[in-house]
């Protein structure tokens, strides 16, 4: 997110959007997805959230609770509704967007259950990496490094890094049934903002190359429809990114170095509100491009070399 409590997304290409009826998602409705995993959506829609986010249960006597998203008091009603008192063995975080993590203390407050999954951003050390769209307050039990794992009755899941839409990403396998739940890596609805400082284009795409290299089943993400052909979606999201920096290319080598004007021109039509989401995302594939020795900066315009 850049703005205001947002997720970070951006429309789309045609070829790579899928319909999605609005009417399967109910806001605060438990809505089974297969018999180990379920969700239930929060009150937070945005031109940047879609309908919100899914917060996703995981298990059938025991639970895990994978981004039990904002800080809304009808979300936590809906959410131990839906647990129903069974207990809850973790609560998983993927990243610390204030959409994604901060209903967490609440959670875990009404559960007991300790707080699992990505690092907290460390600000002193790496600058002003977070902007508002960032939960400060993110104090994990429990950080998951690479291949780390949290399991219960009848499921396990597997911590995998995947960088690039924050730096402290992670994605859950629940590796029972081949689901896989991306976060905001890989979305049902739009494509994924990466924004610097935090945001890595370079990241992000080595984050795909590594989804590509599993057999996932489905996907499961936080914003929109379940991906049920994985690999070939995230194909086409690397396909995206790769025509963006050719257009990206191409209005530099026409002289159209600032980034206000290649939004103008790459964006055709976008909603004013996701231009600054826009903004950010050519600059991430800038920040790429001057580490590869393609570009350079000069006085805020970008030229090709
Ligand atoms: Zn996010």
């Amino acid at each position: 997110m850049t703005m205001g409590g947002a997720s970070q997304t951006l429309p789309m290409p045609a070829s790579a959007a899928i319909s999605l009826p609005m009417s399967d998602f109910p806001t605060g409705e438990l809505i089974q997805l297969e018999p180990l995993v379920a969700r239930v959506l929060a009150p937070n829609p945005s031109p940047y959230t879609f309908t919100g986010t899914q917060t996703h249960l995981v298990g059938t006597t025991d639970l895990a609770i994978i981004d039990p998203g904002p800080d809304d008091p009808r979300h936590l009603g809906a959410l131990t509704a839906a647990i129903a008192g069974r207990p809850v063995t973790a609560i998983l975080v993927t990243h610390t967007h204030r959409d994604h993590s901060p209903l967490a203390r609440a959670l875990q407050a009404a559960t007991g259950a300790p707080i699992v999954g990505c690092a907290p951003l460390a600000l002193d050390d790496l600058g002003p990496r977070a902007d508002a769209a960032f939960d400060r307050n993110y104090a994990p039990d429990r950080i998951l490094g690479d291949g780390a794992q949290v399991a219960g009755a009848g499921w396990t899941l597997t911590a995998i890094p995947t960088p690039g839409h924050t730096s402290n990403h992670l994605a859950f396998a629940l590796e029972d049934t081949k689901a896989l739940f991306p976060g905001d890596t890989v979305m049902g609805w739009s494509t994924t903002v990466v924004s610097p400082p935090d945001g890595d284009m370079a990241d992000y795409l080595a984050s795909l190359a590594k989804l590509m290299l599993r057999d996932d089943r489905v996907y499961y993400p936080a914003h929109g429809e379940a991906i049920a052909t994985p690999r070939r979606f995230v194909r086409s999201l690397i396909g995206h990114r790769k025509q963006r920096e050719g257009q990206i290319l191409r209005l530099l080598a026409r002289g159209v170095g600032e980034i206000p004007a290649m939004v103008e021109q790459m964006y055709v039509g976008l909603d004013p509100r996701l231009v600054p989401a826009a903004q950010g995302s050519v600059l991430a594939h800038l920040v790429d491009l001057e580490r590869r020795g393609r570009v350079r900066q000069e006085g805020g315009a970008w030229t090709a070399i």
